[in-house]
């Protein structure tokens, strides 16, 4: 039986490009996806017909019970998780913190962080061998931008960053003896359209000169890095936060 991951976000951008290479790699892939139903189910279909197994979940990350129901969806449909990237992500236009409103940050923090934190927790509460579980691995998705800080940009979606960072090293710490390893991945600038929903479509090609690499990263890039941390080539690493970022 293949091995079960699920992808939060996988629909689109980084988190499509890891359930693809996943399936590839001969997991069994949860593709869970907030509105866009129509990229997800293209991409179940890709991976089926290139014989793989997937499904799509629609949940909101950040509503609870909508996290609880798609575990128990992932469950009945694919078997026990033994994989989680938490890659769903939100991010918001320019500006400065003197411009930004409290539902700017609520809604940051509820699907950067929360979101992440609740699909952990239902992860760790099924493959901690606590639990009766028999193991996993977790990949969280953070950024560069939680050691750049993005000034003048968006310095609250880089502050939720950092939290998933902090996250990160004290989870790994928390449930490595319990056969779980938790590590991440800070992209820096890749292109997927992300950037359009910030506000800034051409943001990958403009800035991507500016990297110490001189081009944006693509997200099959950063899904290599995502699927290699959830292998057992990656045995023993934990709590390690790993740049793909062009040096950025
Ligand atoms: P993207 O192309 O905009 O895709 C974002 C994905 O997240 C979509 O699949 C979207 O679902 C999903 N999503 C958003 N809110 C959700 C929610 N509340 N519940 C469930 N799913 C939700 O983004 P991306 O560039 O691939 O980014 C993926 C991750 O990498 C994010 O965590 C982002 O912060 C991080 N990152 C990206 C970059 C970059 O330059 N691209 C750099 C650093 C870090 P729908 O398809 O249904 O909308």
């Amino acid at each position: 039986m293949d091995k079960v991951l699920l992808v939060t976000g996988g629909g689109r951008g980084i988190g499509a490009a890891t359930a693809l290479l996943a399936a590839q790699r001969g997991w069994a892939v949860g593709i869970n996806y907030a509105t866009q139903a129509q990229a997800a189910q293209v991409l179940v279909a890709r991976i089926r017909e290139a014989g793989g197994t997937a499904v799509a979940l629609q949940a909101d990350i950040a509503q609870e019970d909508q996290v609880l129901a798609m575990f128990e969806r992932l469950g009945a449909q694919l078997g026990p998780i033994a994989g989680l990237v938490n890659n769903a992500g939100v991010v918001d236009v320019a500006a400065r913190l003197d411009e930004m409103s409290l539902a700017r940050w609520r809604r940051l923090f509820d699907v950067n962080v929360i979101g992440s934190m609740l699909c952990a927790r239902e992860a760790v509460k099924r493959m901690s061998s606590r639990h009766g579980g028999t193991g996993g691995a977790i990949v969280n998705i953070s950024s560069a931008s939680s050691r750049l800080g993005s000034p003048g940009q968006y310095i609250d979606y880089a502050a939720s960053k950092g939290a998933i960072d902090s996250f990160t090293l004290g989870l790994a710490r928390e449930v490595a003896a319990e056969g779980i390893r938790v590590n991440a991945v800070r992209p820096g600038l890749i292109d997927t359209e992300i950037h359009a929903s910030g506000g800034q479509p051409d943001r990958a090609r403009q800035v991507g000169p500016t990297s110490p690499i001189k081009r944006a990263g693509t997200a099959i890039e950063v899904a290599q890095a995502i699927v290699w941390l959830l292998s057992p080539e990656a045995s023993y690493t934990t709590g390690a936060v790993l740049d793909v970022s062009g040096g950025r």
